[in-house]
């Protein structure tokens, strides 16, 4: 595998077990509540307590599900996916949940996530005669737990646990009981949620907000949670790891409204704004937040430098995230029919314009380029995070070094090339301060992975 041609996937798991309704509308609205997590394929699997059915198609939940073939998912026990991957990985066949037939039983798995070893994993199964349907990590956990499954159910998934490595955040229904599992680093969301006698587990709790269920917790690094006729028990090895949940999360990809680790992310954006503010104070007229990212670290900054806060970019609300968009023409065109400039309010004035992060540099350019013609008299760029130069390892889709503004050049130079007249990117330490806690995974800005394996990689690869 070299790096950079992975492919990296960013999705949404949602579960659900009752002890007396059907679950399949809960995990439809739970599954749209997660839409942001991925947009390219949605799915969902229930047993019914004879067999499992499934629906699976490319496309939104709303385009996927219609309200005759939820019909056709009635049952107490479910999982369901979202998936968002990049290019050449497209196809129903990776769709999940990831469905199979075992010990004249069912096993049905969807995963957030990526493994760093799939590859190794995947040639030393087929070695033993395995066969493979898709091109998914995910295949390789369920065989692998298949592999191992005449030891026990949870014995299995541990014994799994020990060969795969990456992030992985799953929820998996087998023998009549919904599984939560996540890594030993906990690198990407998981948490559970109750509502009168239902369970869920979901990549973020926005989606029990959704069902009016509760949030309990989070599924601890390492932790199996089994939820069956017992109710919920958790199983948790030895082996414990540094907790490692991903920075990206807070920063860009959760929804504002969810909690992890007992940490709300809108509030998080809003502490990195004001950061932001006291680590670069600015004269100007104006703060312009980048619709939607930007605007919760917008506020921040406002609250903190007394500078008022104004809508100078109007986004088109039916266009999806552009950055998904495979190739860099397609992106360029994407953020002009995004976002446009509301000319009356920015002319003349000293704009401080705020987003979350720059990665390749194709939206901050054109940004700026838009304010300027719209009359902004200066515009200045803050970035709530620090320059993004290493490639995400564990599912968020930051490309290769080579597409990286940060990783090649300087934070002036980055300037030059976008046309601000200035720029400043939050720092690391101010980045933790806002979040409120130091244990958290900065690869994809300081190389400092949570897997020695991926640091040595990445320490030896020219940019
Ligand atoms: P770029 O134009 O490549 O510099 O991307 C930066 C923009 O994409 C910012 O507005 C971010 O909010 C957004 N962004 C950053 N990371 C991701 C990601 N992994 N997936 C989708 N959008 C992202």
């Amino acid at each position: 595998m070299g790096i950079g041609k992975k492919l990296r996937e960013e999705c949404g798991v949602f579960g659900a077990f009752s002890f007396s309704s059907s679950v399949v509308s809960y995990i439809y609205y739970g599954l749209q509540a997660l839409q942001h997590r991925g947009q390219e394929s949605a799915g969902i699997a229930v047993y019914n307590g004879e067999k499992v059915n499934f629906i699976k198609g490319l496309g939104l939940v709303t385009e996927v599900f219609a309200k005759e073939n939820l019909k056709a998912l009635e049952g107490r026990l479910g999982i369901g996916h979202v998936r968002y991957s990049t290019a050449g990985s497209k196809g129903i066949v990776n769709a999940q949940p990831l469905v199979a037939n075992f010990r004249r039983e069912y096993m049905a798995i969807a995963h957030n996530g990526n493994l760093v070893n799939a590859e190794e994993l995947r040639i030393s199964l087929e070695e033993e005669g395995r066969i493979f349907q898709t091109t998914s990590d995910t295949e390789i956990i369920l065989h692998l737990i298949a592999k191992n499954f005449h030891k026990g159910l949870i014995q299995a998934i541990k014994e799994s646990m020990r060969e795969i490595e990456g992030s992985y955040s799953l929820v998996i229904m087998t023998d009549r009981k919904l599984i939560g599992v996540r890594d030993f680093h906990g690198i990407r969301p998981l948490c559970i949620g109750k509502k009168e006698d239902t369970y869920f587990i979901s990549s973020e709790s926005c989606a029990f907000d959704v069902i009016g269920a509760e949030l309990i917790r989070d599924v601890e690094p390492g932790e199996i949670v089994v939820i069956d006729e017992n109710g919920l028990t958790s199983y948790k090895d030895e082996v414990s790891e540094k907790k490692m949940p991903c920075v990206f999360e807070y920063i860009y990809f959760a929804r504002p409204d969810s909690i992890m680790e007992g940490r709300n992310v809108y509030f998080a954006r809003l502490e990195m704004g004001k950061m932001l503010a006291r680590e670069s104070p600015l004269e100007a007229d104006l703060v312009v937040p980048v619709p939607d990212s930007g605007v919760a670290a917008a506020r921040g900054y406002s609250i903190e430098s007394g500078i008022p806060i104004g809508d100078g970019l109007i986004k088109n609300k039916y266009i999806g995230r552009t950055f998904i968009a495979p190739d860099q023409k397609e992106r360029e065109i994407g953020v002009k029919i995004k976002l446009n400039v509301l000319k009356e309010l920015v002319k003349g004035k000293r704009v401080v314009l705020i987003d979350d992060s720059i990665v390749r540099g194709t939206t901050m350019k054109r940004l700026v380029s838009l304010l300027k013609d719209g009359g902004a008299k200066e515009v200045h760029v803050r970035i709530s995070s620090p320059p993004v130069k290493y490639p995400c390892y564990f599912g968020i889709d930051t490309p290769s070094r080579k597409e990286l503004i940060g990783a090649k050049m300087s934070v002036e130079e980055i300037r030059r090339a976008i046309g601000a007249d200035s720029l400043y990117f939050l720092s690391i330490e101010g980045l933790k301060r806002s979040l409120g806690f130091n244990s958290i995974c900065t690869g994809c800005f300081d190389g400092n992975y949570p897997l020695e394996k991926i640091k040595e990689q990445v320490y030896n690869y020219e940019v």
